[in-house]
């Protein structure tokens, strides 16, 4: 028994152990000049008929684990009782990528569900609606599906699309902005416009979906900061979505912008810089969602040594904590590039 599985998924959707169910193939644009995530992989489609079969893949693998917990009394979430359990039965529980997705899914309640890859909304509509229904009805105990999705596939879908998407159960966008600066979002290719960008967003947010956006500090480098950084606060504040996280640059080797920045035609930040940047950020925003900093990209250090921001899933509440996130930036940039830098390699970054 076994089913898809894609590579990535966003970290929020790890620390709850979602079940991770492939929806389509790859990235169906696969041109942004900093991402080397889907680089050699071609986009497909997969039928419905092929991910619904998966989902009953995925029951039964559950069906299996459950019976062998039913029998040890555990009632709730699969504990560790349950996977010895499993491989004295001699399951394959470490060898089968599957069965370990599922194990770990239910060992964390069984209630969160990711569809892969890139941009799942690119589905067409019927056939997300059927997926979607089919995934509710066999796996009951979900309480929150999402995927990731981008604008320009988004502001493509009618809002009764969306609405009717939304209304089949799936609950959360996960969606890559990056820039709200057009003349940015040209240089990365990222095949979108800033009024794609807030149409996109701001119709999930009508249609009822939970809104992730990502953008990502210093994409523009030292030559494009500030209009990344005020275009950026604007857009976001026009689409006001539920979660901001922020995603700061790093450069993957095989990449364009890699290239760019090897040639000296893009110059990066240093991390007080950075902090420069994200005081203009999100001192322009004007929202009520989450502003996040949930990666461990997001080091910078406080005058302790400690991380600036909190790393948690939920981030800071808009517009009350605005004032306490500007306080935590101005602590940072008291402090020397050297401080962070430091802060930095503690999480095993390299210095900038
Ligand atoms: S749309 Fe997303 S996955 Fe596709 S190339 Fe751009 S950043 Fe990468």
């Amino acid at each position: 028994m076994s089913f898809q599985i894609g590579a990535y998924r966003p970290p929020s959707e790890g620390g709850n152990a979602s079940l991770l169910l492939r929806v389509t193939e790859n990235c169906s644009w696969n041109r942004c000049s900093f991402c080397e995530m889907y680089k050699e992989q071609r986009f497909a489609f997969r039928p419905a008929a092929e991910v619904k079969h998966d989902i009953d893949q995925i029951a039964a693998i559950r069906d299996e684990i459950l019976a062998v917990a039913e029998k040890l009394g555990v009632t709730g979430p699969v504990t560790g009782e349950t996977a010895e359990a499993l491989l004295a039965e001699g399951r394959d529980l470490m060898g089968n990528a599957s069965f370990v997705t599922v194990f770990n899914w239910l060992s964390s309640g069984g209630q969160t569900a990711f569809l892969q890859d890139a941009d799942s909304m690119i589905m067409r509509a019927p056939e997300m609606i059927d997926v979607l229904g089919h995934l509710r009805r066999t796996l009951p105990s979900l309480t929150r599906v999402t995927c990731y999705a981008r604008s320009k596939t988004v502001a493509r879908k009618t809002a009764e699309e969306l609405r009717q998407i939304r209304e089949a159960g799936l609950d959360r966008l996960h969606i890559g902005l990056e820039s709200g600066d057009d003349e940015l979002l040209a240089v990365i290719c990222k095949g979108v416009t800033r009024a794609e960008q807030i149409e996109g967003g701001q119709k999930a947010v009508a249609a009822g979906f939970q809104v992730s956006e990502y953008w990502m500090p210093d994409l523009g480098g030292r030559e494009r900061w500030r209009q990344h950084a005020e275009n950026t606060a604007s857009a976001l504040s026009a689409i006001n979505p539920h979660y901001i996280r922020s995603r700061p640059l790093a450069p993957r080797r095989g990449t364009p912008l890699f290239e760019e920045i090897a040639e000296g035609r893009l110059h990066l930040s240093s991390p007080r810089q950075r902090l420069e940047e994200l005081a203009v950020m999100i001192g322009g925003l004007e929202v009520t969602s989450r502003i996040c900093f949930d990666h461990a990209m997001n080091a910078w250090a406080d005058r302790r040594g400690d991380l600036l921001f909190r790393q948690d899933y939920e981030g800071y509440r808009f517009p009350d904590e605005k004032p306490l996130l500007l306080e935590r930036i101005g602590e940072g940039l008291a402090l020397d590039d050297a401080a962070h830098n430091q802060v930095r390699n503690m999480m095993g970054l390299r210095s900038l």
